[in-house]
């Protein structure tokens, strides 16, 4: 089944990002694995997937150190606590939901320790939605510049995660404004906002449409999750 779901998946991206005129090298498929146990995240491997995304620190760690020496990639997209840096940092390639300037404050001095800076990308609440985390549109030029001062970490561009809708053009607007906001403070966090991680299982071809580097998809792939995610 995963195997079935990961082509459909794939095909629907490649389809999405033709119509865009956008060429589909230019899409990373992110697996959400966050609630699937090892032998699912093994199964997905045996199918071709190489990257995952997690978003809890303690069950990422154990399964990464349970799959370790088999190739794969792994991407932390949940909420980040200050005080659990220390355990992720050196583990993940992209940290993707970086929203704040404490928090990026925390990875540059761990990274620094290490002499290996970490790629991240500021996650922004483009609807500002109360209950999201996420820096505000207003406040994304100013977070910037706070991380382009920071030597242990590198900023590769954008994240977000739009209010829930069953309609996945109802996120249109808010993919649309992201690649906006990178568009006009690129460099400002001292590279290039490269990489756009938007849109999930319900809203992915829209993402995609809109210029998604990375998108981030569980449910499409693994089924419905077997716990709360
Ligand atoms: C769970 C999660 C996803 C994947 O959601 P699906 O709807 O299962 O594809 C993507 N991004 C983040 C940040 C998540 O927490």
């Amino acid at each position: 089944m995963i195997a079935d779901n990961l082509a459909a998946v794939r095909l629907r991206m490649a389809a999405a990002a033709s119509r865009a005129g956008r060429d589909p090298d230019e899409v990373r498929l992110v697996v959400v694995s966050k609630t699937q146990p090892v032998e699912q995240i093994a199964l997905a491997k045996a199918a071709g997937v190489r990257l995952f995304g997690e978003n809890r620190v303690q069950e990422a760690l154990e399964k990464i150190d349970a799959l370790a020496g088999q190739g794969l990639h792994w991407h932390f997209i949940g909420h980040l606590q200050k005080n659990k840096v220390k355990y992720i940092i050196g583990r993940f390639e992209l940290i993707h939901s970086v929203d704040s300037v404490d928090l990026a404050e925390r990875i540059s001095a761990l990274g620094l320790e290490r002499r290996e800076p970490t790629s991240i990308l500021i996650q922004v609440n483009v609807s500002g939605e109360a209950a999201k985390s996420g820096v505000r549109p207003d406040d994304l030029e100013e977070t910037l510049k706070a991380a382009a001062g920071l030597a242990g970490v590198r900023v590769e561009g954008l994240m977000t995660i739009p209010p829930y809708d069953p309609d996945p053009e109802a996120s249109r607007p808010i993919f649309s404004r992201l690649r906006e906001l990178a568009k006009e403070f690129d460099g400002v966090g001292g590279g290039s906002l490269k990489e756009l991680s938007m849109g999930m299982s319900g809203d992915f071809e829209v993402a995609i449409e809109e210029g998604a580097t990375l998108v981030r998809v569980g449910t499409a792939i693994f089924g419905e999750r077997p716990g709360p995610g």
